[in-house]
């Protein structure tokens, strides 16, 4: 069933990365790490829900332009706050166990954040029980990263929580590679325990974190996917 909404507001984050904001005119719960499908002029693409909290029905997208794609040339050349959009939703089971015994890795690149910064907000407001949280972001430069100051707050608000963005094209204070080399050195380091792995984001660096857990005898109910294209 598609469900009647407005784009509500239209924000920047970085210059193709872009948050939208969606109010759904009827009553809308999901689950943090939850996604919903929009629809525009019959085109229907997936999106995760990037928030979690917002009063009045009301969450947020975090979608990056492609070149030569049509739903996001749409919201990023057309797309006007106050539009009507249709949504269908909440989908997915990208969702936290019921209990968390173990640590918890959310590794992701790009908007592939979208869903662990609802499942974060959702961790400091309800204070879920939970063991160690470690967040890996990877990106090509530091003007690339999405939500750098909030992903950092939650340091201060999430114990055990500790937030590893990484650079692939830029030398600067944090760390530089891909979010494999981090996950590998925590891993070697002996310090996780009973760890369920969290893969989001494009396939390609799905696929190469999935085969180097399955390789290190992780397994697959252990290391859950959401694959954006
Ligand atoms: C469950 C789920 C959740 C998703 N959540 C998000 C999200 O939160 N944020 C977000 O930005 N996207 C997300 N996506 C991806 C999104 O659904 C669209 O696929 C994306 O926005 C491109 O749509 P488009 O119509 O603009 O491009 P299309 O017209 O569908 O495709 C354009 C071309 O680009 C290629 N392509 C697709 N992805 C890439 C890429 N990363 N790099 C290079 N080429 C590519 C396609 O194969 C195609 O050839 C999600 C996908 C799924 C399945």
């Amino acid at each position: 069933m598609w469900l009647d909404s407005t784009l509500i507001s239209i924000e920047k984050e970085t210059e193709i990365t872009w948050r939208f904001v969606i109010k759904v005119h009827s009553d809308f719960k999901y689950i943090p790490g939850q996604f919903v499908q929009i629809k525009v002029n019959d085109l229907v693409r997936s999106y995760s829900i990037s928030s979690y909290g917002l009063d009045g029905n009301i969450f947020e997208l975090i979608i990056v332009k492609l070149e030569g794609g049509k739903m996001t040339n749409y919201l990023f050349e057309n797309a006007q706050e106050g539009d009507d959009i249709q949504i269908k939703g909440p989908l997915g089971k990208f969702t936290l166990p019921e209990t968390i015994s173990g640590d918890i890795l959310f590794i992701c690149t790009g908007t592939g954040i979208a869903p662990f910064r609802s499942i974060l907000q959702n961790i400091v407001n309800q204070k879920i029980n939970h063991k160690n949280i470690y967040l890996i972001f990877g990106t090509r430069e530091k003007k690339d990263i999405l939500f750098l100051e909030e992903m950092e707050s939650f340091e201060g608000l999430i114990k055990g929580y500790k937030y590893i963005p990484v650079l692939s094209r830029e030398n600067w204070e944090g760390m530089r590679g891909y979010v494999h080399d981090q996950y590998l050195d925590l891993i070697k380091s002996n310090k996780l325990k009973d760890p369920i792995f969290y893969l989001c984001g494009w396939r390609d660096m799905i696929k190469e974190a999935r085969g180097n857990l399955k390789e290190l005898g992780y397994d697959s109910k252990k290391i859950k996917l959401e694959i954006y294209g």
